[in-house]
C-alpha cells in the first residue's frame, strides 16, 4: 500500500512530491502527458528564475526530471478510475492498479481550442489560450473572448481590469453566466488578419480585433473526483484551507482546484498540500 499517490505530473503535482519527499514520505506520482502545456510550443516568462522564456514543454520536463533525479518515482500512465474501499484508496490506471491511504489530484484543466480558419494561423499572433499569461500585451486594446460559460467568465474579469474595450463571443453557445460586457452570439466562421490577427468574421459581419482569448468548454479532469462524490462547483473541485477535499485522505491543488491558472500558483499549493498530506498521514499513524 501506497501512502500517498499523486495523479498528475505538472507544477502542483511535482511541486508537492517534492515536499512530501523532504518531509520523508515517499509518495508514487502518476502522469500521462504534459498536462496544460501538452501541444502548445508557448514559451514562459513570468516564472521566477527564468533569465530567458523557456518553451513551457521544457519546463514541465525538468520537473519531472528533478523529481526523478531526487529518487521520486514517477510513472508515466493513465488513470482512469479512482475508488474508495473501507479507509483507502484504489487508483486503477489502463495498465494496473495501486492501493494508497491518501490520494493527491492535481490533474489540471484541459483548455479547449477551435477548428475555424485563421486560428491555428494567428495562434500566437493575436489569439492566445491564456488570458493571465498574455492579458498584459494587450492593455487598452481591443479584445475578444470567445466562450460561454464559468471558465470564460473567470478569464472575462481579469481583461476586464486591462482594457475598457472586451466583447464575448459565444459563437453560437448561450451565454451561461452574466456579463456587462458587449456579447456577440454569432458563430464565428474565420480568423482574418495579416501578420497578426485583425478581425473575426461571423456570418453577417466582420469585427475589428487586436486580441483574441479562447475560454471555451471546461476542464474535464473533475470524472474521478465525481466518481466519489467530490464536491464540484463551477467546474473546480471544492476544498477547505489544508485542500482537502469532502472526501477524508483525498487532497486537490493546482489549476483543478480553480483560482489564478498559473505555474506560480500551482507550486504553491503544491507545496501546501504537502504539508497538509504528512499531517494526514502521520497522525493516521498515531492514532492507528
Ligand atoms: C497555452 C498555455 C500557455 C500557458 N502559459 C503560461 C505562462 O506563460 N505562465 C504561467 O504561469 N502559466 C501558463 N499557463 C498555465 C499553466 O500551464 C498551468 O497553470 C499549470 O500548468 C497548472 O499546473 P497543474 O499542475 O495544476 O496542471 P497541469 O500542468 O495541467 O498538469 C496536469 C497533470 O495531470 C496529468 N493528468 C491529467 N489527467 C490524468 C489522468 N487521467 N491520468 C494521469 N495523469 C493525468 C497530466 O498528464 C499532467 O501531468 C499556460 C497554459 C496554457 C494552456
Amino acid at each position: 500500500m501506497k501512502k500517498v499517490i499523486i495523479i498528475g505530473y505538472g507544477p502542483a503535482g511535482i511541486s508537492a512530491a517534492i515536499y512530501l519527499k523532504r518531509a520523508g514520505i515517499e509518495p508514487l506520482v502518476i502522469g500521462k502527458d504534459l498536462g496544460a502545456l501538452e501541444g502548445y510550443d508557448d514559451l514562459v516568462e513570468n516564472f521566477y528564475g527564468l533569465a530567458k522564456p523557456i518553451p513551457g514543454k521544457e519546463l514541465i520536463r525538468n520537473g519531472i526530471e528533478q523529481a526523478k533525479n531526487l529518487g521520486i518515482e514517477v510513472v508515466t500512465d493513465s488513470v482512469i478510475s479512482l475508488k474508495m474501499e473501507e479507509n483507502h484508496f484504489i487508483v486503477i490506471t489502463a495498465s494496473k492498479s495501486y492501493e494508497a491511504k491518501s490520494v493527491l489530484l492535481t490533474t489540471g484543466k484541459t483548455r479547449q481550442t477551435m477548428t475555424r480558419p485563421g486560428f491555428v494561423k494567428y495562434r500566437g499572433k493575436g489569439i492566445s489560450m491564456c488570458a493571465t499569461c498574455d492579458g498584459y500585451f494587450y492593455r487598452r486594446k481591443k479584445i475578444a473572448i470567445v466562450g460561454c460559460g464559468a471558465y470564460m467568465q473567470h478569464e472575462l474579469e481579469y481583461l476586464n481590469r486591462i482594457s475598457p474595450d472586451v466583447t464575448v463571443f459565444t459563437d453560437g453557445h448561450e451565454l451561461e453566466c452574466e456579463v456587462k460586457n458587449p456579447v456577440v452570439k454569432d458563430k464565428i466562421t474565420k480568423f482574418v488578419g495579416t501578420e497578426k490577427i485583425t478581425h473575426i468574421e461571423t456570418k453577417n459581419e466582420s469585427y475589428p480585433v487586436e486580441g483574441v482569448f479562447i475560454a471555451l468548454g471546461i476542464p474535464s479532469s473533475i470524472e474521478f473526483a465525481s466518481q466519489l462524490g467530490v464536491i464540484v462547483e463551477k467546474n473546480n473541485l471544492v476544498v477547505d484551507s489544508n485542500y482537502e477535499t469532502n472526501i477524508k485522505g483525498l487532497f486537490a491543488a493546482g489549476d483543478i482546484i480553480g483560482g489564478k491558472l498559473q505555474i506560480a500558483k500551482a507550486v504553491y499549493d503544491g507545496m501546501n498540500v504537502a504539508d497538509s498530506i504528512y499531517k494526514f498521514l502521520t497522525d493516521k499513524s498515531k492514532k492507528a
